[in-house]
């Protein structure tokens, strides 16, 4: 009998039988261009030891030890609203508790969650999907790693207008991709334009990331801005876009929110949108996030989410579902509280001396251009010095533009209550007149 066919016998199949090769093949037999590591100690594979830890976990984590530790410091660092889960959606999670809703869901989320999602887009965005084009994943930035790692292959170009979230590169480097940066600064209001995007394309190029609501600088783009983008990348069929639209909520542009899928519906097949309850409902947490998108991409993603975290909590499922079914008065609330803030820290900021400061239009974030204040203090270079002297000697903690891919900046959340914002203010403005 031929082996592998014995199924009473045997239940490891041939090698040749499986649709890859094994990694434990691929690193003994050496071929060109492979290079194979040396003998020695156990190591850091390649790939880790080339990202960086979140620099924004790391700054709200160093704030956070060292007020622990006693230090008088203010926190404007951490890229979360300071509310709480509105009452009825942790009360949605008790009773799933309470009913036993304890074991795997589906991989790609319970059909109940999906079909909230579908209704969500329908209702909010005028966007039409099916369930099988969705996945939750255990928040946005899960949805983003999993999307990176399912259309990436070694080599291709990912396009990343900078100022850009800080993770967004490294999940890039992480799936074998090259994060290649568009930046557009203070004087283009930190928006890319059309023939930057143009000059950038080239035939590697595989992905565009677009944020707006913006993390950090709280730019959103406007329709026309977005439909300029849509006719370069009509002309380009090999780039599919993200749309991360995780602060869509949180917004207060005049035109309302639209993103790249409804200004251009002929695109809608080349998009992923990656969305999650984190930002709108208080709920960063609960770790749900998830993403819509064409279904071989949307596939490809769940199968290699169901070979790393299988689904996201279960209970926290049932409470993203109520979060996106019932009351929705908590998202307007926030979105109101956090325009009221910008108002007054923008305000703030705008007074202040050698900084530059525009104004956001969503988000939670305010990103002055401190190059002239980095000038000035004689022990500062960079924007990360800088930080860190703001830090030790104003005991305000907030995360350097670097981080975003834009030195000489600073970015502030105003995710804070106003005694917290008033006091940082107050803090900044005394170490910014002592230059
Ligand atoms: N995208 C952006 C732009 C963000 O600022 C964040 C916040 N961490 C995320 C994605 C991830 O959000 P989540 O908590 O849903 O993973
Ligand atoms: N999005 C938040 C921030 O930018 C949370 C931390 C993170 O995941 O980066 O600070």
């Amino acid at each position: 009998m031929e082996r592998g066919k014995d199924y009473n016998k045997t239940s490891i199949p041939e090698k040749r039988e499986l649709p890859y090769r094994l990694m434990s093949e691929q690193e003994t037999v050496p071929e060109e261009g492979i290079e194979i590591a040396p003998i020695g100690p156990p190591a850091v594979s390649r790939r880790a030891a080339g990202i960086r830890a979140s620099p924004t976990l790391q700054a709200t984590n160093r704030a956070r030890a060292l007020r622990a530790a006693g230090h008088d410091i203010l926190s404007l660092s951490a890229g979360e609203p300071d509310f709480d889960t509105p009452e009825h959606i942790g009360q949605a999670a008790v009773r799933a508790l309470k009913q036993g809703l304890t074991r795997y869901t589906p991989v790609d989320g319970l059909p109940e969650l999906k079909q909230a999602i579908v209704e969500k887009f329908r209702r909010e965005n005028g966007l039409e999907y099916v369930p099988e084009r969705i996945l939750v994943s255990c928040g946005c930035k899960h949805s983003l790693y999993n999307l990176m790692q399912a259309v990436l292959n070694p080599g291709d170009e990912a396009l990343i207008p900078a100022p850009y979230w800080t993770s967004y590169p490294d999940m890039v480097v992480l799936a074998g991709g090259i994060p290649l940066p568009l930046y557009a600064g203070f004087e283009q209001r930190f928006k890319i334009d059309a023939g930057q995007l143009q000059r950038a394309i080239t035939e590697r190029t595989r992905l565009l990331i677009l944020n707006s609501p913006n993390n950090p600088t709280g730019a959103c783009y406007r329709r026309e801005e977005l439909a300029e983008i849509a006719e370069v990348l009509t002309a380009h069929p090999q780039i599919l876009v993200v749309s991360d639209d995780i602060y869509e909520h949180i917004f207060w542009q005049d035109e309302g929110f639209g993103n790249l899928a409804n200004v251009e519906p002929r695109l809608a097949d080349r998009i992923v949108i990656c969305n999650g309850v984190s930002k709108a409902y208080a709920m960063t947490g609960w770790r749900i996030g998830y993403a819509a998108g064409p279904p071989e991409i949307v596939a490809a993603m769940k199968k290699i989410q169901s070979q790393s975290t299988s689904n996201p909590t279960s209970i926290a499922q049932a409470a993203a579902c109520a979060a996106l079914t019932e009351n929705q008065d908590a998202v307007r609330e926030y979105c109101n509280a956090f325009r009221e803030r910008h108002a007054y820290v923008y305000e703030r900021l705008d007074a202040m001396p050698h900084l530059r400061c525009l104004p956001a239009e969503g988000a939670f974030y305010l990103f002055p251009d401190c190059r002239e204040a980095i000038a000035r203090h004689a022990q500062c270079s960079d924007d990360l010095q800088f930080a860190e002297r703001l830090l030790e000697e104003a005991g305000l903690s907030t995360v350097a533009g670097s981080a975003f891919g834009a030195p000489g900046h600073l970015r502030l959340s105003f995710a804070a209550d106003r005694k917290t914002l008033e006091q940082a203010m107050d803090r900044l403005e005394r170490f910014l007149k002592a230059l």
